[in-house]
């Protein structure tokens, strides 16, 4: 089943003297229970795509297809609301409340959308065990490693059951030991609650966890890779070989 589907997709941003075409008759679906890496250098497109696939931005042109919902057609209001409803983010800055606990930064994603009281605590407890952040939630994020802040947003998107997880460069300001403890966990709430993840990414070894990568260029999709019945070191080489292919060197930036 698809939960995403994106059809000639073009945004291009006015500027006082020209115009420029960030997205560029992009189409692509997404189905549900995948997990799928877009990667591109720096300028190549990715966050205006997820700006647009997240309702905060519109295109220049084409249809996105969300669940049932065409976005464009959305008033501001059901954005806002499809955004609690269906969607979860996860930002390569964390984006926690600095003045609420972990617990309560996790609680207030679930308060959004509108989920009963009395079941918040019991199920913001479950999922930092998952996460293995249980004993931290009394903390604010700034009493914690930037491993366990993401950890922290982790369990913020995966606790109301999104229908799709967006995240943009999560592990972008992680050390390797924790990038690997986040793509662990990404894997696993893939693998065990079929959570759909679109992750957008420069780093080749975020993307070799994933089940397939595309490749974005200057606002196109120019390469696609399965990783399925490959281990992640291989698909890693791949995906290496593929940036280097390109002909830019975003696998190193
Ligand atoms: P990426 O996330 O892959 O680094 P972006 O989507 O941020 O790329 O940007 C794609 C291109 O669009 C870049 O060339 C960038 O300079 C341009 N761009 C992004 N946002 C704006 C904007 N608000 N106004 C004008 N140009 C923009
Ligand atoms: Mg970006």
């Amino acid at each position: 089943m698809r939960i995403l589907e994106v059809k000639n997709l073009t945004k291009t941003y006015e500027t006082d003297d020209n115009h420029y075409k960030a997205l560029d008759n992009l189409s692509f679906s997404v189905r549900k229970g995948e997990f799928v890496a877009i990667m591109g250098a720096s300028g190549s497109g990715k966050s205006t795509l997820l700006n647009i696939l997240s309702t905060l931005d519109f295109a220049s042109s084409g249809l996105v297809l969300l669940g049932n919902e065409d976005l464009f057609q959305l008033s501001e209001k059901q954005r806002a609301d499809f955004r609690s409803q269906h969607l979860s983010f996860i930002f390569q800055n964390y984006n926690l409340l600095g003045n609420l606990t972990l617990q309560e930064n996790i609680a207030l994603a679930l308060t959004v959308k509108g989920h009963p009281k009395q079941e918040i605590y019991q199920l913001v407890l479950e999922t930092a065990a998952k996460l293995g952040i249980e004993k931290l939630l009394a903390k604010y994020p700034h009493q914690v490693s930037g491993g366990q802040r993401q950890r922290c947003a982790c369990a913020r998107a995966l606790a109301t059951s999104p229908d799709l997880i967006l995240a943009d460069e999560p592990t972008g300001a992680l050390d390797t030991q924790s990038t690997k403890q986040l793509l662990t966990i990404l894997e696993s709430m893939n693998e065990t609650l079929g959570t759909t993840i679109l992750l957008v990414t420069h780093d080749a070894i975020a993307a070799s966890h994933c089940q397939r990568v595309l490749f974005m260029q200057d606002g196109q999709f120019v390469n696609e890779l399965h990783t399925k019945d490959q281990t992640q070191k291989e698909s890693f080489h791949q995906i290496l070989e593929l940036m280097g292919a390109l002909g830019d060197d975003a696998h190193v930036s």
